[in-house]
């Protein structure tokens, strides 16, 4: 019928964020892709990865910077220096890992990119969460498809 417009959501967090929304215009859930294009360029060893605590390469902000996951170097995020940013513009490393919640973003799609789902991502993710947390993330229980083979289907001996 009438949609109310009853916007009681509250949220304490976006004073210190609303920096500079790149395009802007999209409503607030964001949601992480499954699969893109880009996951042939990351690099061939994520197994030793530099700690979330590694300063920016540029500048050397100290925390909560981002794991180009190309080449492994760490750069601070667009609400410090931008350099991560940079970096991909210069270079076309589009994938990258944020130590500061282990979100991975793709700067090619313009979108975040689900570490738990897609495979070439989970060792890096468990990685960087066993680095910052001191242990494995919890990874989510898969929903296995379960296999119904039906076996009352169509004996129904009811003769009279
Ligand atoms: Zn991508
Ligand atoms: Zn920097
Ligand atoms: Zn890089």
């Amino acid at each position: 019928m009438a949609n109310e417009a009853s916007s009681s959501s509250s949220l304490a967090l976006e004073l210190e964020e609303e920096h500079e929304l790149m395009l802007g215009g999209e409503s607030g859930w964001v949601e992480a892709r499954t699969w893109c294009d880009h996951l042939a360029s990351l690099s061939s060893d994520l197994s030793h990865i530099p700690t979330p605590h590694t300063p920016c390469s540029r500048c050397h902000h100290p925390f909560e910077n981002w794991l180009c996951l190309c080449c492994k170097d760490v750069l601070c995020s667009r609400f410090v220096n931008k350099h991560m940013l940079e970096h991909y513009q210069e270079k076309g490393h589009c994938l990258a890992l944020s130590y500061s919640d282990l979100s991975v973003w793709c700067f090619s799609c313009d979108a975040y990119l689900d570490a738990q789902v897609i495979l070439q991502l989970r060792p890096v993710y468990e990685i960087a969460h066993l680095l910052k947390f001191g242990e494995a993330p919890p990874f989510r229980t898969m929903q296995l498809l379960q296999v119904c083979d039906n076996n009352e289907a169509g004996s129904s001996a009811s003769t009279s």
